[in-house]
């Protein structure tokens, strides 16, 4: 079956019964009603919702001002507090003694909060920034592993109005300094250090490296908090022990009410397409997205354990980690580690001891860990018990149906919908994805628009393309959580997401999808220079990717860029990762000839990649995404110029170069 031509054999999984009656949005006509009612009063759908789910300090009376568009405003005269909405409100709803999270460190401890605890660690945190002189307005920057001292940090920004910063702790010292130096951050909230898959790696002295390297002039403090007790230097006058600053704190504090639009955070784009975007989000759009998505996509409801296992320091941690969950007043676990340390099996065992129901985590995850379990019965899902679990969710790349499937029936037990959720930093949450009790789901597809978002797939002037047909994903209409502006930069904002050619009218997310032709189903076929044209025939790399990785007994991972090619305008190359050492000589050929036949069966002969190359692993960043620019560099054998700054792994680099 092949995407581009509309699919007729879809294999369609319905959700389960028990979902279906009782989830939130129960069956497709409560999901169709919601969609129309957004469309028949667009304004009052959003309001709705933001009132709901939203404590105002002031009420708003405007919902969407157009009229500096693209800069879009929503509710801005109505003023409300982040934190305050986070912890306080559902303290007064009678959760104080409620478990909000449950840390899990890297070594296996495990420390709890309830929502009291948190809202006074918060305020405690707030108030000594408060005692530095930080206030409404300023931003601080937050290098810090997975913690609950990271959470209370960013809230405690929230709630004295100060906009956050967060940096992922794996970035290097040039990296942060760059983001530092962007944001003018007058303070930086870091730790001695941080551990991970049972190392200790260093945080404060790559802080201190960063602020060495010049241009940080605004920071006037380091928070130092103490996870492990390394030696580090502190500079007198200028780093303080987060301890100290503490200590004598009240555990209440006056929040701080802001307008609607007050930027809650920056937080920079993973750079997969080019150099990262510091993209500012607003406080009451956001959280009401954040809010509103995380009840409905993944159905959260009181008892629920939910565990995102994204970091704080990418987008998914703050709208599914720091935000959502808590404003819903649930309770969520909040991981150190990485997922093979111990062994490969610590994702399935967490699920197991702290009886988690929901489960939401990335394809390049799922990936690693189906190489592992299929290698070692141990760390196998179907050694632990995961009776728990009722929704799995996938989110940061398309998940191609083979890992779909797998995460299906051995993680969730073939009773658990899977939401493949498409979203961006620059959307704040989710935007194209199946509703649990309502959607059914086609492996591969991220289905429907959530509701009120206004989806659509173009050609390059703007026009609607039918379904079936390949285009240019855009939203048409601006929505709550949307980006407000890339910061200090409004024109690269413009040309960005509202360019001219789209007369600046659509958001362009830069991705390519296509609609099926019987369904209407979303499908992401990548990037939108991710489009190949091999003698006239239009191919999303998605899609060849996804018939390679369907071998499922030789290939664990791929990535298809296009070529220039004389004879067929671009060629396919294609990067794979074998589930078997990287085979070199000969039988690097009789692989790459058996895999190239594969694909021409799976899709037909024009998909067959012309090169393949066999690596140990992917140029990915950080985060875990493919970085295909520098593929589509490798394929062109040229030398790599572009910004690298959030490569994970640089020396793969040589490696998929060289072995041509
Ligand atoms: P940069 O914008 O700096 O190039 P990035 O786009 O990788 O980096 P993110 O905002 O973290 O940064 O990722 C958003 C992108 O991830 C989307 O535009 C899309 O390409 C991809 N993506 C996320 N979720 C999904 C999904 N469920 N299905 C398909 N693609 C997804
Ligand atoms: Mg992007």
């Amino acid at each position: 079956m092949s995407a581009t031509e509309g699919s007729t054999e879809l294999k369609i999984y319905q959700p389960p019964a028990a979902l279906a009656g009782s989830a939130h949005v129960s069956g497709m006509a409560a999901y169709e009603a919601m969609c129309q009612a957004a469309e028949a009063d667009y304004e009052g759908f959003w309001a709705g919702h933001a009132r709901e789910l939203l404590s105002w300090k002031t009420p708003f009376t405007k919902v969407l001002n157009e009229s500096e568009a693209p800069f879009f405003k929503w509710f801005e005269d109505g003023t409300l507090n982040a934190s305050y909405n986070c912890l306080d409100r559902n303290i007064e709803r009678g959760l104080g003694d409620k478990t909000a999270i449950i840390f899990e460190a890297d070594g296996g401890e495990v420390t709890k909060v309830t929502y009291k605890e948190l809202l006074a660690k918060t305020c405690q945190i707030a108030n000594g920034l408060k005692s530095l002189g930080i206030k409404k307005g300023d931003r601080v920057v937050i290098y810090i592993a997975m913690s609950i001292d990271g959470v209370a940090a960013m809230q405690a920004c929230a709630r004295i109005g100060a906009t956050h910063s967060v940096v992922f702790g794996g970035f290097s010292a040039q990296s942060l300094r760059d983001r530092i130096e962007d944001t003018g951050a007058v303070a930086v909230i870091t730790a001695d250090n941080q551990v991970r898959g049972g190392k200790q790696l260093p945080l404060k002295s790559i802080v201190d490296e960063a602020l060495a390297l010049g241009g940080c002039d605004s920071v006037k403090n380091v928070l130092v908090v103490k996870r492990s007790g390394a030696a580090i230097a502190m500079t007198a006058g200028r780093d303080l022990w987060m301890a100290d600053v503490v200590a004598s704190q009240p555990t209440s504090c006056e929040p701080e009410w802001v307008s609607a639009e007050h930027p809650l955070f920056l937080l920079y784009t993973s750079g997969s397409t080019g150099k990262p975007k510091g993209v500012q989000h607003s406080t009451g759009g956001y959280l009401l997205h954040a809010a509103l998505t995380t009840k409905l996509t993944f159905d959260l409801k009181a008892d629920d354990v939910f565990w995102c296992t994204a970091d704080i320091g990418w987008v998914t941690g703050h709208t599914y980690i720091t935000y959502g969950p808590l404003a819903l007043g649930g309770t969520e676990i909040v991981f150190e580690g990485v997922p093979t340390y111990p062994d490969a099996g610590r994702f399935w065992k967490m699920i197991q001891d702290h009886k988690v129901s929901i489960f939401y985590t990335a394809p390049t995850a799922i990936r690693s860990l189906i190489k592992a379990a299929e290698a070692n019965d141990a760390v196998h899902p179907k050694s632990y018990n995961l009776s728990s679990l009722r929704i799995l969710g996938s989110v940061g790349e398309p998940i191609n149906p083979a890992a779909w499937e797998w995460y299906h029936q051995h993680v969730g037990g073939g009773r658990c919908p899977i939401v493949d959720t498409f979203w961006q930093t620059e959307t704040g949450g989710h935007m194209i994805t199946p509703l649990p009790g309502a959607t059914p789901l086609v492996p591969g597809s991220c289905t429907l628009p959530f509701p009120g978002i206004q989806a659509a797939v173009v050609d390059e002037t703007g026009k609607d393309v039918p379904w079936g047909q390949g285009g240019i994903l855009v939203v048409k209409k601006p929505w709550p959580s949307m980006i407000r502006t890339i910061w200090g930069d409004p024109e690269r904002f413009k040309k960005s997401y509202y360019p001219e050619d789209f007369k600046g009218k659509y958001y362009l997310a830069g991705d390519g999808a296509i609609r099926d032709a019987k369904t209407g189903y979303f499908t992401i076929t990548g990037r939108i220079d991710d489009v190949l044209n091999v003698s006239g025939h239009r191919m999303g790399t998605m899609e060849i990717e996804s018939a390679l990785v369907s071998c499922t007994e030789l290939v664990a991972e791929a990535a298809v860029v296009g070529r220039p090619d004389d004879t067929t305008g671009e060629a396919i190359c294609a990067f794979v990762v074998l589930k078997r050492p990287r085979p070199t000589g000969d039988e690097a050929k009789a692989i790459a000839k058996q895999l190239r036949d594969w694909v021409g069966k799976e899709i037909g002969p024009i998909a067959k990649p012309k090169d393949i190359r066999f690596g140990d692993n992917l140029p990915k960043t950080r985060s875990g995404k493919i970085m295909r620019r520098l593929l589509r560099s490798l394929a062109k054998n040229e030398a790599i110029t572009q910004d690298t700054s959030t490569l994970e792994n640089p020396a793969i680099l040589e490696q998929l170069g060289d072995n041509h």
